[in-house]
């Protein structure tokens, strides 16, 4: 009898294919049952309410020896923390870099969405505009002015992931001052604590605007955290379920694999992103403050003083329609445009960020990675960063995200710039490789040929370096896109080109 009532409320198996799975709950009703059994003897022919009572009663013992068998005070399996499920984890560099989505964000927390948000540094460099202090103690000035320009949108979930600032254009070098693999491992586990539908970052790519290596850092590592967090052979550690009460290692987290990720850029020319995403207008009002969505971003962009005091202040010298005009067409433009970097869900390439999403887990999804594209025995390739992103656009499925061809950087009059070759040599015999350098005028070298040699099947690296011109200010007023061109041969033979188009300006981040 208890069997069928069990069997009735779906615990017990009904055949054979479900046994396996049941065999530890079969075994804890057997012990039960031996308890029990003197008492169900008695209810032979009892009244069937009586007999689903004592049904439910058995079944809550049931648990009760659950808990004594396993030798715990477990009552019940706690679930995952509810406080910290999101919709939303925007990953992004520094405090202030949330202000390139704020507008989006506010229209997605007026819609009902969580949003958390990763710093990958606390922004101790630069200049503090607010007061005295410096270094690390300006980063503890930031902290805070993030979390409190968040918590204007509504946001009290911010973490920061324990890098600090690199003074530089060039993604690997920010990967290597933040600890690449550490701040993986912590954003993998941001991941997994926050379950995010979505993840929004920069666009991992090397483009003329502020292309900050931070700022692409933190586009890498979110797209390896989403492509990693979901595979439970990834710090598994997070995932292993306790051993003991107070578990000192074993984080007790599970595997979450996001369901899409989006990129916006801070580019300077947006052409290249038209029809990659979604664009949200800044000027549309919000359902609850009756506010367009730029006023709340430029609210919460207000906090951070230290970075913008002279700015924050100019805002008291402009009247309504400037302060509109600044923020609608200067500081975000109208419409701020997403890249889809992938949908695991479906939905349209331009459709709404959360078009096809619905509630709950989807399986691990390991990314499609492209097949190689066959290399000539010998050839040369624009190394660095370059190369760096071709590889991990291959190796993430990501083949689809608009970057620049021929490639650009915008530089400083003035500075150097150092163009990385990788020589390739597949054949059985080393290789002469020689170059021949094309510059803009005004633009020096200390020679424009060289002549290397790389061992049988070696990859030899190369830099070139050019020095280049002071920027005028009437040049200064219309900067224009230069090529700088290295052409390579072996044995009379051309073995590749490599161009690079280079922007001078008055100020840029070193390369
Ligand atoms: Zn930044």
């Amino acid at each position: 009898m208890l069997s069928s009532l069990l069997r009735q409320a779906h615990l017990l198996p009904t055949n054979k294919t479900s046994r396996h799975s049941c065999q530890v709950i079969n075994g804890l009703i057997s012990v039960a049952s031996l308890r029990f059994g003197e008492m169900l003897r008695l209810l032979k022919g009892a009244p069937l309410a009586l007999c689903l009572r004592l049904g439910v009663l058995h079944l809550s013992v049931v648990l009760v020896c659950l808990s004594v068998a396993s030798g715990q005070a477990l009552t019940r399996v706690p679930e995952a923390d509810s406080r910290y499920k999101m919709d939303i984890l925007l990953v992004v560099a520094h405090p202030d870099d949330e202000g390139a989505a704020t507008p989006y964000l506010a229209r997605a927390i007026d819609e009902g969405k969580r949003v958390a948000v990763a710093y990958g540094t606390r922004g101790s460099s630069g200049e503090n505009q607010a007061g005295t202090e410096n270094a690390a103690a300006l980063g503890e000035i930031r902290e805070i002015e993030a979390r409190d320009a968040l918590a204007t949108l509504g946001i009290d979930k911010a973490w920061f992931l324990g890098g600090t600032d690199t003074a530089s254009q060039d993604v690997l070098q920010s990967l290597a001052n933040w600890g690449h693999g550490k701040t993986l491992e912590n954003l993998v586990r941001l991941v997994r604590l926050t379950r995010p539908e979505v993840i929004l970052t920069f666009l991992p790519g090397t483009f003329i605007g502020e292309n900050h290596g931070d700022h692409q850092a933190a586009g890498v590592l979110a797209t390896e955290a989403f492509d990693l967090a979901g595979d439970p052979t990834v710090f598994p550690e997070q995932v292993a379920a306790p051993l003991r009460r107070l578990e000192p290692y074993f984080e007790n987290l599970r595997p979450w694999q996001p369901k899409k990720i989006y990129y916006f850029s801070d580019a300077d020319k947006e052409d290249i992103f038209e029809g990659k995403g979604p664009r949200y207008s800044v000027k549309d009002i919000s359902q609850s403050t009756k506010q367009a969505y730029w006023r709340a971003a430029l609210e919460s962009f207000r906090r951070h003083e230290t970075q913008a005091k002279d700015f924050i202040d100019s805002l008291a010298h402009m009247d309504e329609a400037q302060i509109e005009k600044m923020a609608t067409t200067d500081f975000w433009t109208n419409g701020i445009f997403f890249v889809l970097g992938k949908s695991l869900v479906g939905g349209r390439t331009t459709g709404d960020i959360f078009e096809g999403i619905a509630p709950g887990t989807i399986p691990f999804a390991r990314p499609q990675i492209a097949s190689v594209e066959a290399k000539p025995a010998i050839c040369v390739e624009l190394a660095g960063p370059w190369s760096f992103y071709a590889e991990f656009r291959r190796a993430h499925g990501l083949l689809h995200l608009p970057h620049p061809e021929p490639p650009e950087i915008a530089l400083q009059g003035g500075t150097t710039l150092v163009i990385p070759i990788w020589l390739h040599n597949e054949t059985t015999a080393p290789q002469e490789f020689t170059f021949s350098l094309s510059l803009p005028s005004g633009w020096t070298t200390q020679s424009n040929t060289a002549r290397l040699t790389v061992g049988a099947k070696q990859t030899g690296a190369a830099r070139v370096e050019v020095n280049l011109p002071l920027v005028s200010d009437s040049a200064a007023q219309k900067p224009g896109l230069q090529e700088v061109s290295v052409r390579a041969e072996a044995d009379g033979q051309r073995v590749g080109i490599i161009k690079l188009k280079v922007e001078l300006h008055k100020r840029a981040l070193p390369e």
